[in-house]
């Protein structure tokens, strides 16, 4: 297991959990942070602020980049939708997520990615709750959704495959 994700299983409670996630992605982001995106030139940590690096030539000031992603809980009745993905170990399956994409709220990313994975079309989206996910700096926003019409077709790329359980 990713050394990463075996420490966070291991957190006794949610605070334990979010520094964990927040010093991984701070140390990370420090690493890879070395140079301005504007002008080429070094970083250096900024003077102040602790979660930010300035570029020693034109002063911009950068802060670690946070993804929002989706994860969705997709019910019919009494069943939910769980999928094996890809690049998942045999017998792991899950929740279907994903990246919002630019100009999309966090509900369209919902009803695109469930279309997109497995083919069908969901209502009543409901948001649920958050969590951060530092894989590598991903802000998890968690929803409900219910089954609304079409048969399940897994992508045959990132899920192969799908049921109702
Ligand atoms: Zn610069």
């Amino acid at each position: 297991m990713d050394p990463l994700r075996e420490q966070l299983s291991k957190a006794k409670s949610e605070q334990d959990y979010a520094t964990i996630s927040r010093q991984a992605q701070l140390e990370r982001w420090h690493q890879h942070a070395q140079f301005c995106c504007l002008c080429a030139s070094a970083l250096k940590p900024h003077p102040v602020e602790e979660v930010a690096r300035q570029c020693t030539q034109c002063g911009h000031v950068h802060y670690p980049p946070i993804s929002p992603c989706i994860i969705v809980l997709v019910i019919k009745d009494d069943q939910c939708l769980l999928a094996h993905a890809a690049k998942y170990p045999p017998g792991r399956f899950s929740t279907l997520a994903g990246f919002i994409e630019p100009g999309e709220t966090a509900e369209q990313a919902v009803a695109r990615e469930v279309k997109e994975e497995v083919g069908i079309e969901v209502h009543n989206i409901r948001y649920i709750k958050s969590q951060s996910w530092p894989f590598p700096h991903s802000l998890m926003l968690g929803f409900f959704a219910d089954y609304l019409a079409g048969e399940i077709l897994p992508d045959g790329d990132e899920i192969f495959r799908s049921a109702l359980v």
